[in-house]
């Protein structure tokens, strides 16, 4: 019997093949697949710009910049994410100031987010947690007319649809993650999408150094013009070597999001009988790509989350406890009251992911759900 992963990466001889091109071609860095991968995802996504960077952690810092966060400023941020979500406000000075999720999406709403408004705030960071859509239309409804800028987080989000369109097409700034962890992977890296062009203008010189020419613009002439750096700027660029992978994984993301779906419902439907367990689930405005698929363990279960993940490693499935809590952890411990994000901390501590992956088959996944239907009966 061997190990069930919780994620595995689903990578095959055409990305190979894609790599070896680009080694070939001798143009590594950032070039002409990245531009190419910019185009292919900004269509994908119903966007009007992308940006391709390092990460989505540098995406989201690049993000916070040109939106024009800076010292001093609140962005209201869910606590209930990966902890890049509140560093990138961190890295531009600014103060996160989190708020609640809900309990059936694990996603702020309009109304956690209104709580936590004041007159300081620049920026309101949502998250498609785990692939969950998250409400961005009601959201936005309340920031806008305030003129407060919502940044989307949109790291697990690929292929996961909002009100019938691709999550990411409604929001003026969003970031995407292509770590292996997420569905679609370049090892590392990440995208920025965005409706406005002034703001992607920016994005694209300060991912390198603020440079007024473009590597690839001083190398398409024999006498490059004297380029100069107008700001202080970064190296948050992706390479070709990624972005060719990007394309590929790109074009199978389609095959890969049914067939999460799929196990998803099949994991949903064994589940369903169970009782105290429930799982995350697709809200009513959209589609989960299932990027992670949590499972809540309640107080009729017989084992609480420690002990069921500790049955699961006996089976050999590698299960993993639910998304963080940020204020937990210790940069970030004085933001938070006792008490003040019930939801966060329900969910961070009674939720667990199971291995769900492109090539899992179903001696694997009933694997999976016979530990959970077993230790079920045994109270
Ligand atoms: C994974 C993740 C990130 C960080 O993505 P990287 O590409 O690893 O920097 C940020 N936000 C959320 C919600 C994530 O899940």
């Amino acid at each position: 019997m061997s190990r069930v992963n919780v994620m595995l990466p689903y990578l095959g001889e055409e990305e190979v093949e894609a790599v070896a091109e680009v080694l070939r071609s001798g143009w590594v860095a950032q070039g002409p697949r990245v531009a190419e991968f910019e185009r292919a995802f900004a269509t994908a996504v119903q966007a009007g710009h992308a940006v391709a960077v390092s990460s989505c952690t540098t995406g989201l810092h690049l993000a916070m910049v040109v939106v024009g966060v800076g010292a001093g400023d609140e962005v209201v941020v869910p606590s209930f994410s990966f902890i890049a979500t509140s560093n990138a406000v961190r890295y531009v000075g600014a103060v996160p100031v989190f708020a609640d999720v809900d309990l059936a999406t694990g996603n702020l709403t309009a109304e956690t987010v209104e709580a936590a408004l004041t007159a300081r705030t620049r920026s309101v960071v949502v998250v498609d947690q785990g692939g969950v859509p998250v409400d961005l239309d009601a959201i936005r409804a309340v920031c806008d007319p305030r003129g407060i800028v919502v940044v989307e987080d949109a790291a697990c989000g690929a292929g996961s649809t909002y009100r019938g369109r691709p999550v990411g097409a409604g929001a003026e700034i969003a970031a995407w993650s292509f770590h292996p962890r997420k569905i679609l992977t370049t090892g590392e890296g990440g995208m920025i999408t965005t409706s406005r062009g002034d703001w992607a203008d920016r994005a694209r010189t300060l991912r390198e150094h603020a440079m007024s020419v473009s590597a690839v613009d001083r190398h398409a002439s024999v006498l490059a013009p004297p380029e100069s750096y107008d700001e202080v700027g970064f190296n948050f660029r992706m390479t070709d070597l990624q972005a060719a992978v990007g394309l590929v994984q790109l074009g199978r993301l389609p095959e890969v999001v049914a067939r999460r779906r799929e196990l998803a419902a099949t994991y949903a439907k064994f589940l369903a009988e169970v009782p105290g367990l429930r799982t995350v689930a697709d809200p009513a405005w959209g589609e989960s790509n299932f990027q992670s698929f949590w499972v809540e363990v309640g107080e009729d279960y017989p084992l609480d989350r420690e002990g069921l993940l500790e049955r699961l490693a006996h089976a050999d499935v590698s299960a993993r406890r639910g998304i963080m809590s940020t204020h937990r952890q210790p940069p970030y411990a004085d933001l938070a009251a006792p008490g003040s994000l019930p939801n966060t901390e329900h969910l961070t501590d009674s939720t667990l992911i199971l291995p769900l992956f492109h090539q899992m088959d179903e001696t694997q996944q009933g694997r999976v759900v016979d530990v959970l239907v077993d230790a079920g009966r045994s109270a």
